[in-house]
């Protein structure tokens, strides 16, 4: 049966009838009433109901109970089994996802479903039904509570697979959703805290409206907040983001960019620190034998997602700092031009050679560690040797400022332009760019160090 013909989806998507902004006279005909009156009208009535309706021990025992329960089977069962397919269960675990998951009013799963799966494919795009550039209003409720536009229901009809009609209980669900929602999501709540202890309208306000209210306002925190606020340690690249916060606020669906990056993963949060009890329900499941398959990422995969986003932001780092004018950008002038320059032209600058590379250190001279005379008795000479160790074997950090003062570079002189040799003679040098293109230099491959070459000449 194709999407065109499910009418689950039809009453999500029927009401996208035109592309028109809203104004003052059309803005009721882009509301989507059943919605607004589920996702906010009905909470604020119990809101203002529970001011005068006492919440009794009993009842919000039960509240959180039932509150636990059914984001357990709306997180693990719409989410991560039937949107991901990141498990498999048996029938009675599936029954039990299937008619608890609609008590937080969230949809059929043939209409939750396909929405998520846009969301995933189409991520911070016009086509993604919670767009996060939208704003974030829109991307909290807003997208629910307003029509469709045709794009996005397009790509929701786009995403909705084949598996969501192959399966009879899904089925089952999506024709009996609204008495289902209002059975698990009202009635049982009101009728457990009524027979027991007599609170029927306490069970209904707190344990039915508001209990679906928070999973409801929490799932929505991660389509909002959870592309907004947090870090992106798997990949930067789209809005996706890892938020403790939320992990504790949702039952475990905080770790937004690990999830979006390994989707069919049956678990959200994968370090003991990050909270992911549905990972843990799972996996209890699982080893009982009501879960028959689990999803796991290999960690290699995910290993390789954190070195490359590790490696960009190092890039990005990198390219902020400066690590002196590329050598094959410098002037080259001979040997002869770089003493004239440094005796006659400019005797004001201090212009020292290291490794046929020509300096102006002039900045620096009256910094120098090692005092103004030693730096003042190379100016206009090869200093290669005494930077290099035979006066003083400078730190790696006296390179790289080195490398910040480089002016030109020798063409000739017994120095034979010793960055050249090493590029000619390290095979690895197209490997040493960074991902925008920047030489990356290594801490002793610096340029200027030929500590090996006068070690040995000294030594001789
Ligand atoms: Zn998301
Ligand atoms: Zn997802």
């Amino acid at each position: 049966m194709s999407i065109s013909n499910h009418k689950t989806v039809k009453e999500y998507t029927r009401r996208s009838l035109n592309e028109s902004s809203m104004t003052k006279w059309n803005w009721y005909r882009h509301i989507n009433w059943v919605n607004l009156t589920v996702i906010i009208i009905l909470p604020l009535l119990a809101l203002y109901k529970s001011f005068d309706t006492p919440l009794t021990k009993n009842t919000l025992q039960f509240s959180i109970s039932y509150y636990l329960f059914t984001v357990t089977c709306f997180q693990a069962g719409y989410h991560r089994l039937w949107a991901h397919r990141s498990f498999t269960a048996t029938s009675s675990i599936k029954f039990i996802y299937a008619v608890f998951g609609t008590s937080c009013g969230l949809g059929s799963i043939k209409t939750w479903v396909p929405i998520h799966r846009a969301h995933h494919r189409y991520i911070d795009t016009e086509k993604d039904p919670h767009h996060i550039r939208k704003g974030l209003w829109y991307s909290h409720f807003g997208w629910i509570i307003l029509n469709p536009k045709v794009k996005v229901k397009n790509s929701i009809k786009e995403c909705y697979g084949d598996d969501l009609d192959n399966e009879k209980l899904i089925d089952w669900q999506s024709d009996n959703y609204h008495e289902l929602a209002i059975l698990t999501g009202l009635l049982i709540p009101c009728l457990i805290c009524g027979i027991f202890w007599n609170d029927y309208f306490g069970g209904l306000i707190y344990a039915g409206v508001l209990r679906a209210f928070i999973i409801q306002q929490n799932s929505f925190f991660v389509n909002s907040i959870g592309h907004v606020l947090g870090t992106q340690p798997y990949d930067d690249r789209k809005s996706h983001r890892n938020n403790w916060a939320l992990s504790f606020l949702t039952f475990g669906e905080g770790s937004n960019n690990f999830h979006h990056e390994f989707s069919a993963d049956f678990r959200n949060g994968i370090h003991w620190y990050e909270f992911d009890p549905v990972k843990y329900h799972i996996l209890s499941l699982y080893y009982i034998g009501l879960v028959t398959k689990i999803n796991r990422t290999a960690d290699t995969s995910i290993v390789q997602c954190l070195l490359q986003q590790e490696q960009k932001l190092i890039d990005r780092k990198r390219s902020q700092l400066n690590w002196g004018v590329p050598i094959d950008r410098l002037p080259i002038i001979s040997s002869d031009e770089f003493t004239k320059w440094a005796k006659e032209i400019a005797p004001e600058r201090a212009l020292v050679a290291v490794a046929g590379i020509v300096h102006d250190v002039t900045p620096f001279v009256n910094d120098h560690p090692g005092g103004i005379s030693l730096i003042k008795a190379s100016i206009g000479k090869d200093a290669t040797s005494a930077f290099n160790g035979a006066v003083y074997d400078h730190s790696t950090a006296a390179h790289n400022l080195l490398a910040t003062m480089r002016i030109a570079v020798l063409s000739g002189g017994t120095e034979k332009i010793v960055w050249k040799q090493q590029q000619a003679e390290n095979k690895d040098v197209p490997l040493k760019q960074d991902s925008q293109g920047n030489k990356i230099v290594r801490t002793g491959e610096q340029a200027t160090i030929v500590k090996k070459t006068f070690r040995t000449a000294d030594a001789a």
